[in-house]
């Protein structure tokens, strides 16, 4: 998972970019990036380092980033190394044939290994990166070589095409091309979001796209629409937008962007993050009510673990008639504990990171909501840490189904020896993790709650919306290898 932005039409296209990315910090938090365009001299600027934003993008060094074009990048390692301290794999990647063209992108290549050797094997291309929007760099730059001739939007339209006709997977990306502007394309399947918006002021008209419409929002854009799987975008300064559909498939938007991933105040495909984790928890509350009613569950408050699944707990709380009570309490300062790269180094951040409030919990019966369990990690540590406090029991409550494959188009869910649900019941997973009952959302509620969107639901089911049998052994392999080194480290 990342986040990018683009903008363009501003004189200060870079520290606006700097600013969303701020907001969209919840996406990665390993490293950050800027690229910057001045379309009159043909100058580039770079910029990227590891660390959260404010460390790795001081803002003295983006404001003298002059252009009126900007892509940025928020870093999640999926497949890279993680202890690999270079920036050789950070985003944007840059090409300097034909004009300079730069790019970042959120998302996966299953098979980007094969994608990079026919690079180097028909073309002679020698890419430096492990990084997966390097090849997608190189295929669009390929084309706009091959395609030289023909006006501009025809030239980078026949290039992506090319581009998504190779590379299947999900990508979301944004990119600039030296001395004509922003573009950005959404893959076919449209697995990763992108969102477009408009600001009118007394500058002129800017465009902005980003991963979420929160970014929008803070930074004075007004969200215009998402982007369609498929589509490209190409926007000059001071012309009107440019777009075409390239390819049309089966369209497979990933939910978990609103089981976990995206902020409370973004919205996409029409579907609000917040109002769809109050739904979700609507639903759930309809079954445990039924449960209550029926002497098969005994709970008496609803406590959230922060921050994703509050909207999901308060809509429990109140279906339920309970009170909702946050007992437990967020270090701030604590790194997400999913990103960190080893078991042993998870479990302790876990225990750092939530601290219970004991004087509130003594002889409680807890219904525990939380947005997802992946490994288990999180939830055995907070069962246990609510017990310990006095907790008299816990019942668990995943306002996403259990996740039983791994994803190989951006989130980084492990491989599925390490996924707990593809292992246990859901009554043997409560034993596991030392809880009285496991719930899980259900399927069928989860597509109700999203009605209208077309879901890639494969972690669930197994099933992707293209087959990926050849390119997962690959993918499964390029990751193993990267972790190990890490571990190793
Ligand atoms: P686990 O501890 O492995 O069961 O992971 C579940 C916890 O990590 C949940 O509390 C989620 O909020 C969070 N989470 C789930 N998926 C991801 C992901 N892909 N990246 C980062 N955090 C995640």
């Amino acid at each position: 998972m990342c986040g990018i932005v683009g903008v363009v039409g501003t004189p200060h296209a870079s520290l606006e970019a700097l600013q969303a990315l701020m907001v969209l910090q919840h996406r990665g938090q390993d490293a950050a990036g800027i690229l910057s365009h001045e379309l009159s001299t043909h100058r580039f600027h770079l910029h990227k380092q590891h660390g959260l934003i404010t460390q790795a993008i001081p803002e003295q060094v983006v404001s003298r980033f002059q252009g009126e074009v900007a892509i940025g990048h928020n870093r999640y390692a999926t497949v890279a190394v993680k202890g690999d301290r270079s920036t050789r794999d950070l985003q944007p990647q840059f090409v300097n044939f034909p004009d300079g063209i730069g790019m970042a992108h959120n998302g996966n290549l299953p098979d980007a290994p094969r994608l990079k050797d026919e690079l180097g094997t028909n073309h002679r291309r020698v890419l430096l990166s492990e990084n997966d929007v390097e090849v997608l760099l190189n295929w669009v730059a390929l084309g706009l070589e091959q395609n030289d001739g023909a006006d501009s939007f025809t030239r980078l339209a026949r290039s992506v095409r090319q581009t998504m006709e190779k590379a299947d997977g999900g990508y979301a990306v944004v990119g600039i091309w030296g001395g004509q502007g922003l573009f950005a394309f959404r893959d076919p399947h449209g697995l990763r979001p992108l969102v477009l918006g408009r600001r009118i002021d007394g500058a002129g008209e800017s465009w902005m796209l980003a991963s979420e419409s929160s970014a929008l929002m803070f930074t004075g854009y007004t969200p215009v629409r998402d982007v369609a799987p498929g589509e490209l975008l190409f926007i000059r300064p001071g012309h009107a937008p440019q777009t075409v559909i390239l390819r049309e498939e089966k369209k497979a938007h990933c939910f978990f962007e609103w089981i976990y991933f995206s902020s409370a105040e973004s919205s996409m495909n029409g579907h609000g993050v917040h109002n769809v984790r109050l739904a979700l928890g609507e639903r759930l509350a309809r079954k445990t009510r039924k449960l209550k009613s029926e002497g098969m569950l005994d709970v008496d408050v609803v406590v959230p673990v922060p921050d994703t699944s509050r909207p999901a707990a308060i809509a429990m709380a109140e279906g339920m008639g309970l009170p909702y009570r946050e007992l437990l309490i967020k270090n701030r300062y604590i790194q997400r504990s999913f990103i960190l790269p080893s078991q042993a180094e998870r479990e302790i951040a876990v225990h750092q990171k939530l601290t219970p409030v004991r004087e509130a919990l003594v002889g409680k019966k807890v219904l525990l909501v939380d947005d997802s369990i992946v490994r288990g990690t999180t939830s055995r540590r907070l069962i246990s840490l609510l017990k310990e406090a006095g907790a008299k029991s816990v019942v668990l409550v995943s306002t996403c189904p259990p996740i039983t494959n791994p994803c190989y188009f951006g989130i980084d869910f492990p491989n599925k020896e390490e996924l707990v649900s593809a292992r246990l019941s859901p009554e043997a997973l409560a034993l596991e993790l030392g809880a009285e009952r496991v719930i899980f959302q259900t399927h069928e509620d989860l597509q109700e709650t999203l009605k209208g969107t077309p879901l890639c639901t494969g972690c669930l089911t197994g099933v992707y919306p293209h087959d990926i049998t050849a390119a997962a052994e690959r993918f499964r392999a390029r990751r193993d290898n990267a972790r190990s080194t890490h571990e190793n480290l």
